[in-house]
């Protein structure tokens, strides 16, 4: 069976979905997007995902499309129409085509695109990786200065998990002055003397919106937290270490550039972090 999915206004079997050629998201990756897991047939975190894609287009002076107030009517009628039990709902709202290839911004008024599709994955928070905890690499991070905009400029975050695999692991973490940013696709942090220590917010990396609600969580339950830059030498001699995003929550890493945490096992904060985050979620999931 196809997916249902959503184009400008038309919910359509994916072969009948059709972007132009002159679309800027397509010509100059001029569009910016979220993805919001899906849990029994519910949103996590919607709100946050919501609040977010307001944020990145306004920081690119991109005009919001009209059906902004019912994107979240459009993630439950696509949850419906492909009965999605656990999965993705991905969004990307583009600059529009306007007819031509021409690196100024299309004249106002131009409708933006917007396009929604699901992606099932059954048993999504029951990840075999997360039982066994994964393993990074570090890489440069080569990237572009507001990582804070969530764009679909995703070819260095590609080539780092090519990189990944090549090496043998599952994921990197980028580097910037001997100091880690974040994943490939995935906020960074690492556990120390019982202290949970992650990159504080900039223009350096993502606003993940798993990681605002982890860190509440966290403090909600006594835990410390610091918020500051820390080195990839530091990360090798952590405790534990694990990574957030919508799609994988709380990700127990355990190894980092061949360096094996603890035990190479799932660490007792990064465990405790994603039973309450999984629990919490779903309490609040729409
Ligand atoms: N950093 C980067 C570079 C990402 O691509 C992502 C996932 N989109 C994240 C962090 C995590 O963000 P979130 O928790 O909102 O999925």
């Amino acid at each position: 069976m196809s997916r249902i999915v959503y184009v400008n206004g038309e919910y359509l079997p994916e072969e009948e979905a059709k972007v132009s050629v002159f679309d800027r998201g397509f010509l100059f990756a001029d569009g910016v997007y979220e993805v919001t897991s899906v849990l029994g047939g519910k949103l996590i975190d919607f709100d946050g995902h919501f609040r977010r894609l307001q944020r990145s287009l306004s920081e690119l002076d991109m005009q919001a499309p009209e059906v902004l107030g019912e994107l979240l009517e459009i993630h439950r009628e696509l949850v419906a129409r492909n009965e999605i039990g656990d999965g993705l709902i991905y969004l990307q709202i583009t600059r529009g085509a306007p007819g031509d290839r021409d690196f100024a911004f299309p004249p106002e008024g131009t409708a933006p695109t917007v396009v929604l599709f699901t992606q099932s994955k059954p048993g999504l928070a029951d990840s075999p990786q997360a039982r066994a905890g994964v393993r990074v690499i570090s890489i440069e991070d080569i990237r572009w200065g507001r990582r804070d905009i969530k764009t679909v400029q995703l070819l260095y975050p590609s080539m780092g998990k090519m990189m990944a695999k090549k090496a043998g692991a599952d994921d990197a973490w980028m580097i910037e002055d001997g100091f880690v940013t974040e994943g490939t696709s995935n906020n960074a942090y690492i556990v120390r003397g019982g202290r949970i220590i992650t990159r504080n917010l900039g223009t350096e990396i993502l606003h993940g919106i798993t990681r605002a609600a982890v860190l509440r969580f966290a403090r909600e339950a006594q835990m410390t937290v610091e918020e500051r830059p820390f080195t990839i030498d530091e990360a090798r001699e952590a405790d534990e270490a694990f990574f957030t995003s919508a799609s994988a929550f709380v990700m127990p890493v355990v190894e980092i550039d061949g360096a094996v945490l603890g035990n190479g096992t799932p660490g007792p904060v990064a465990t405790r972090l994603r039973e309450i985050y999984l629990d919490e979620s779903r309490k609040t999931a729409v």
